[in-house]
């Protein structure tokens, strides 16, 4: 299995160089130069086995460079019962008839960004092997805060490398920043940088696109990699939990012989959305592929419009891993749906950078509504329906979540549709729990309260426990103190890494 950039420049590279190198020198994104297909009877294979031997499976399709010792090392290094606290490590929760949720925050910082970032250290550091890489790996990371934090608890202590994360001052909640501020580990860096995750993120890819502090870095022994979701690494992880998914409601027959489901996300870079098209073209029947955005509706436009147009306004909201008006992931997207046109992607993402918007030719505009559906909803309603869920349900849905739940019932209004559905649950309701805690109690019973004494009054009133990872987590030490502006972040890296 090679892969390819999506701008056409690269061709024939390895799993091993596309997951090293994170993004392709054109500026595209690596992506599979086919994409394998699993028949009946391997789905029927997988059926029985453990969440680890589904990845086993699936991976290796992906990873013909890998040997299989190095492909269950990495499964076996990410999803143990240290790291996760739930044997099933991705379980269903049934919610109504005929709607389940995925529960993919069991991980060690109670987001779904660790069914990805616990593999990643392991895919990277063999790969960084296998294309015999002296230098070290320095991972640049910018986070909208659910990805900074998974990021450093996979790498932290990882041997060749080192991780730098920068998160937007005003762009993540108390729990996020705390968690990432008492981060430990020797090989780990956190600075804020001043604006939204848009700023960081740009700040980021321009540290990336800039030779001479590439060729600086080589002179240390260095080499810069990314752990967003633009690596491949990040997004082959992710495939495997919706092919599970599928195939536990087969195995408990809830599913009948080839019938389809539907498959909800919240959805911020496109990333999990993507892993979940990847399923489908792997031979998971997928009817439908249900887009949610909260007011950063940028998706919505686009998949009801194929105008993709950033010159609107950054709107903060409750649900702020989701608060993001360039959805890199998109591109790939684009590629797949285009037949692999690298001209026709190139132009657009040509046009996104010099003009804030592209607009796709009708075919491509049908092949995307020809699977995707996209709807989205304001923090009102996020906070209704968690409200809504709680009592009718007693089922507690953190603020993404409950975006992709409204969306789902948007589109269940809209279209009558009853497939089957999973609904894609990104974050322990913890992890934002003023939110949380505001839709379901009382204005006097949280009045005054910080977020950190609304996380435990929350655990008192719902009896839910609070996942290992955000316990006392304002009683540890803060160990990072950074602060850059945008234009600053270059220059921290050096520091960091003593380059100055
Ligand atoms: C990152 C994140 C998302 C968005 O996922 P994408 O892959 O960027 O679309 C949604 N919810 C939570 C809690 C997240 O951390």
């Amino acid at each position: 299995m090679k892969y390819e950039s999506s701008r056409g420049k690269h061709h024939s590279i390895t799993a091993a160089e596309a997951i090293k190198m994170g993004i392709s020198p054109d500026g595209g994104l690596f992506v599979p130069e086919s994409i394998p297909r699993l028949d009946e009877n391997q789905m029927n294979a997988m059926v029985s086995g453990s969440y680890q031997e589904k990845a086993f499976y699936i991976i290796r399709q992906f990873l013909s460079d890998f040997s299989d010792d190095e492909i269950k090392s990495c499964i076996n290094g990410a999803y143990n019962q240290d790291s996760f606290d739930n044997e099933r490590i991705a379980p269903l929760v049934k919610l109504d008839t005929g709607v389940y949720i995925q529960e993919l925050w069991h991980g060690p910082t109670a987001a779904f960004k660790d069914m990805a970032l616990q593999m990643l250290p392991q895919l990277l550091t063999i790969s960084a092997h296998k294309t015999g890489e002296k230098a070290e790996i320095v991972i640049l990371v910018a986070t909208s805060g659910d990805t900074g934090k998974a990021a450093l608890e996979g790498f932290k202590d990882v041997e060749g490398t080192k991780i730098i994360v920068f998160y937007p001052d005003e762009g993540v909640s108390e729990i996020q920043k705390r968690q990432m501020l008492t981060q430990e580990g020797n090989n780990v860096y956190v600075a804020a940088v001043s604006g939204n995750f848009d700023d960081a993120q740009n700040g980021v890819k321009r540290i990336f696109s800039n030779e001479e502090f590439a060729a600086r870095l080589l002179q240390n022994e260095q080499k810069l990699s990314s752990a967003n979701s633009i690596n491949w690494g990040r997004l082959l992880p992710q495939i495997v939990y919706y092919v599970a998914a599928y195939l536990e409601l087969k195995a408990a027959r809830i599913l009948g012989e080839a019938e389809p489901i539907n498959i909800v996300v919240p959805t911020g870079n496109f990333g999990n959305i993507l892993a979940a098209y990847y399923a489908s073209r792997m031979g998971v029947p997928i009817k439908r592929l249900i887009c949610a955005s909260n007011a950063n509706n940028i998706l919505t436009d686009f998949v009801r419009s194929g105008i993709y147009d950033r010159q609107r306004k950054f709107e903060k909201t409750i649900s702020p891993s989701m608060d993001i008006l360039i959805s890199s992931n998109l591109e790939r997207l684009l590629f797949e749906v285009t037949g692999h046109d690298a001209r026709r992607v190139a132009a657009w993402m040509e046009d996104l950078k010099d003009r804030g918007r592209y607009e796709v030719d009708t075919a491509t505009c049908d092949a995307v509504q020809d699977i995707f559906w996209a709807d989205f909803c304001s923090d009102e309603e996020t906070i209704a329906t968690i409200r809504d869920i709680w009592r009718e349900r007693s089922y507690l849905l953190d603020t993404h979540t409950a975006v992709a739940v409204n969306v789902y019932h948007k589109y269940r209004s809209a279209t009558g549709d009853k497939t089957i559905s999973i609904i894609a649950s990104t974050a322990s309701p913890f992890k934002f729990a003023s939110s949380v805690a505001q839709a379901i109690l009382e204005p006097e019973e949280i009045r005054g309260k910080d977020e950190f004494e609304l996380l435990n009054l929350l655990a008192q009133y719902t009896g839910v426990a609070i996942p290992a990872g955000l316990k006392e987590l304002d009683r540890r030490e803060i160990r990072h103190h950074s602060v850059c502006s945008q234009q600053g972040m270059e220059e921290m890296v050096m520091s960091f890494l003593q380059l100055g």
